[in-house]
């Protein structure tokens, strides 16, 4: 069970922090407590019973009694599962908030935390009462009680441990040395406040939290010097690329555009490898701006290639790509999974033999066969959908090319500084010119028909909608059928008179690309899809985003949802159905309502629902935290990562900066993996 949680050795198991701290140090008998007082009692259950309250509800009540005679009531609620559980003649420690219950007279306790207690430990519970309590979550059907027990013995068995922190770090923070640091993270020494403790802020848990972000971003910083000493290409940025540009320009670009351009143009032209990320808002132009860098490579007789996580998003850009760049007689390919197998062996041939200027793909770019004769740029889009290993295989496919990683998912700086802590970013904060800012409300879906007749209303006056359904976790199946069933449903009751079209997963490419392009080319009024539209799909005629069951989306995917809007000149709007919300459902919906600014809509996303789901996907390369944690512990990351970058660069010594590079190579790299790190 414990490996099953990645726990195999004692140390992995003292890396196993609590992920909170009860106080019983406040142990009464039953005659002693108080009512308001939080205490922890040890007591014999003598009877208990459920009783149903208004129909379905179960309370459960357990009666207590301990030496000094008097009773103590336990409550549950739904706690029909402790019957078995709680029986009477057992002995438990109960801990909680001592309350009078005017009902029976007696004093009694709601929902406590409580602990079997064998008759005849007593030492034992000596570890669980009277003290600090260090509450681990529960590994399989193995209990908090025990995992404490266990991690217990391995710090009673620990005797001093190498510590890997360098000496001038522990000095000058004041931190316990590390052996301490790990018994005092479990049991804290007597004294200690639970509330600096819960807190995480007491010296052995900040010393924990700083070593992990420190080694962290000392991994961080030896890739990024390490890309910055390989030689790489230096473009030349000469007059005919100059040129090459204006020709290709269908409009004006703005500031931002002009200045992240020169950001990428210096990148390229230095005789370093260029690994810069594009960040920029939905429908900002991050496409154009990669356009322009592809002059400079195709210009000076690179190719270049760009990878893109959906065949649709893969298509658009080809599209996109191949009328920018028809002027100006490069050859464009697009390589997806669904080629024919005869048409992707010829183009491998053609890009093999350097035939074919720009490529555009999906993951079927990485495969073995794939090769360029001279690859030049590697541009990912959407990198937070491809694992740091996709972006090395892209790169191993010319000999050290320039990077360009484009992501419209806004990243929270802390999160950002840790993922892609060894790229160098620039920032498109401005949008073309001529956009009205979406509109978006919130209905509930028994007002569905007011929906429908708004949608009936835009239609006629000549624009296009979106309708969205949510990707049910692990089953595109299943939410391609509730996308189907609202289709026909639609079509043939709601809007019998329009033409709409349907768009999911798991369609095959040629369909996909059919029903796209009727839907571009305004033969379709409706488009009804899963979230296989989310990313970079640009309709400018279509001015009405529906997303129905709103609430099961991230709000980064709502507000890239909302981004397909918003393109043409007309007012557009977003309308969030959503069925009966609980207070995060109404604090998510209403941040959409209020912003549009996809940099505090991440912010809240990352808040409301922690790093973990942020991403999703294990494939994101989140650096794996035991004790840290990205969002309560800010302040220690930024003075993490400034020591560490410090350090390197000065160390006090050589011998010591040697330590602590074998102990990034050993130990931390064997249990983070460096590959994991940006
Ligand atoms: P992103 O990939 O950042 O979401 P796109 O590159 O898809 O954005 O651009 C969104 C839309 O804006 C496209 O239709 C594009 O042609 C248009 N666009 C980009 N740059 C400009 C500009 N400088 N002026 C006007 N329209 C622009
Ligand atoms: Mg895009």
């Amino acid at each position: 069970m414990l490996e099953g949680k990645g726990l195999f050795t004692a140390e992995d198991l003292l890396g196993y922090a609590p992920f909170r701290y009860e106080d019983r140090t406040n142990v009464k008998s039953i005659a002693q407590l108080a009512p308001g007082e939080m205490a922890t009692v040890i007591a014999e259950v003598t009877s208990a019973k459920s009783t149903k309250l208004r129909g379905r509800m179960a309370l459960f009540e357990a009666r207590f009694m301990d030496a000094s005679r008097s009773v103590l009531l336990g409550k549950w609620f739904h706690g029909d599962y402790l019957k078995t559980i709680l029986v009477p003649g057992l002995r438990v420690a109960l801990f909680g908030k001592i309350e009078f219950d005017s009902f029976s007279g007696a004093l009694s306790v709601m929902h406590p935390e409580f602990e079997i207690l064998s008759s005849d430990d007593d030492t034992e519970a000596a570890l669980h009462l009277g003290r600090i309590v260090p509450i681990h979550e529960a590994v399989g059907k193995i209990t908090p009680r025990v995992m404490r027990t266990l991690i217990y013995r391995v710090c009673e068995s620990l005797g001093g441990l190498a510590d890997p922190l360098p000496a001038v770090l522990r000095e000058r923070f004041g931190f316990p040395d590390y052996a301490t640091a790990l018994r005092h993270l479990h049991f804290p020494p007597s004294g200690e406040d639970v509330r600096v403790l819960n807190a995480f802020r007491s010296r052995a848990q900040q010393r924990l939290i700083f070593e992990e972000f420190f080694w962290l971003q000392c991994g961080v910083q030896l890739r990024r010097s390490k890309t910055r000493l390989e030689p790489g290409i230096a473009f030349d940025l000469n007059d005919r690329v100059r040129e090459q540009i204006k020709r290709m320009l269908p409009f004006k670009p703005t500031g931002a555009q002009k200045r992240v351009l020169k950001e990428i143009a210096e990148d390229m032209a230095a005789p370093r490898p260029m690994n810069r990320l594009l960040q920029g808002d939905v429908g900002s132009g991050k496409t154009l701006v990669a356009a322009e860098a592809a002059i400079i490579a195709v210009e000076n007789h690179y190719q270049v290639a760009l990878i893109a996580p959906t065949e649709i998003l893969a298509s658009q850009h080809y599209l996109y790509l191949k009328n920018l760049f028809s002027k100006l007689g490069y050859v464009v390919a697009l390589v997806t999974g669904s080629l024919p197998a005869r048409d992707k062996q010829k183009l491998k041939q053609l890009m093999a033999a350097g035939l074919i200027h720009v490529t555009v793909g999906t993951h079927a770019l990485l495969e073995e066969d794939v090769s360029f004769q001279r690859l030049g740029l590697a541009i990912i889009d959407e990198q937070h959908r491809f694992g740091v290993m996709q972006r090395l295989r892209l790169m191993e496919k010319g000999v050290t090319p320039d990077v360009l990683v484009m992501t419209a998912t806004p990243i929270p700086r802390t999160l950002s500084m840790t993922l892609y802590g060894d790229l160098d970013v620039s920032v498109i904060d401005e949008l073309p010119p001529g956009r009205k800012p979406i509109r978006t409300s919130h209905v509930n879906e028994d007002r569905i028909e007011q929906v429908w007749s708004f949608l009936k209303g835009e239609i006629a006056r000549g624009y296009q909608a979106y309708v969205v359904y949510p990707l049910i976790e692990e089953s595109e199946t299943a939410s391609m059928k509730a996308a189907e069933k609202m289709y026909r449903h639609l079509q043939d009751v709601v809007f019998p008179d329009l033409r709409i079209g349907l768009l999911h997963g798991r369609m095959s490419s040629d369909d996909k690309e059919t029903v796209m392009q009727a839907f571009k080319g305004g033969d379709l009024h409706v488009l009804v899809s899963t979230t296989v539209i989310e990313v970079g799909v640009d309709v400018p005629n279509a001015s009405v985003m529906i997303i129905e069951q709103a609430e099961r989306f991230g709000l980064s995917q709502l507000h890239q949802l909302r981004g397909r809007v918003g393109r043409g000149a007309a007012q557009s709007h977003c309308i969030l159905v959503t069925g009966k919300l609980n207070e995060t459902g109404r604090e998510r919906i209403r941040t959409m309502v209020d912003s549009s600014d996809g940099f505090y809509i991440a912010e809240m996303d990352f808040k409301l629902r922690g790093p973990g789901e942020f991403f999703g996907t294990k494939q994101s390369g989140m650096p794996l935290l035991r004790i840290a944690n990205m969002l309560r512990d800010q302040e220690l990351l930024m003075e993490a990562r400034r020591e560490a970058f410090g350090f390197l660069e000065e160390p006090p010594s050589e011998g010591e900066k040697e330590r602590v590079l074998e102990y990034l190579r050993g130990p931390w790299l064997q249990r983070y993996g460096l590959a994991r790190v940006g």
